[in-house]
């Protein structure tokens, strides 16, 4: 399973966390991390724990998001919705969940914290879902499937994993 960043998230306080909170996802949970720094906007990035990478928004969501099946069950909106308002490329911010064969599983479609937003939103941020992984995996996703849980599961639905 993979973590991946799609950089740099607009509000530079959410950018530095974001960063903080996956290097704590790698040294504490053996997670892989990334980033793909679509839209630099802040710092040098460095003491990453993981690679970072420059390509481009359209690369990206041609690779990642499009036609994503397995995105589209988990996700409100189709991916296109998401990511390609109004015919623009708007990922920056994002965080994604991806598989070791490079499907991306989950995305965020909110690239700050619920707050602000409508009161359902929580699920769909990216900020919030780092800081529950961060403070435990297993509240918000299967590390054995990658499926999203809600957080009271002692199986994961999906493939019977135990949560810890
Ligand atoms: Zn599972």
């Amino acid at each position: 399973m993979i973590l991946r960043y799609y950089a740099d998230a607009e509000i530079s306080e959410w950018h530095d966390h974001a960063l903080r909170l996956l290097k704590t996802l790698h040294d504490e949970y053996g997670i892989t991390v990334e980033i793909d720094r679509i839209d630099e906007q802040h710092g040098l990035i460095t003491d990453f724990p993981g690679e970072v990478r420059y390509p481009t928004p359209e690369d990206v969501y041609e690779r990642d998001l499009k036609r994503n099946r397995e995105l589209n069950q988990v996700i409100e909106q189709t991916p296109s919705e998401a990511f390609k308002r109004y015919g623009k490329l708007d990922i920056a911010g994002n965080i994604s969940v991806v598989d070791d064969g490079g499907t991306v599983w989950w995305a965020s479609t909110l690239p700050g914290y619920a707050d602000g937003y409508r009161l359902d939103a929580e699920s769909r941020t990216a900020m919030d879902f780092l800081e529950d992984i961060a403070a435990s995996p297993s509240n918000r996703l299967c590390v054995e499937c990658l499926s999203l849980l809600d957080g009271d599961e002692s199986f994961c639905p999906n493939c019977g994993y135990e949560v810890p």
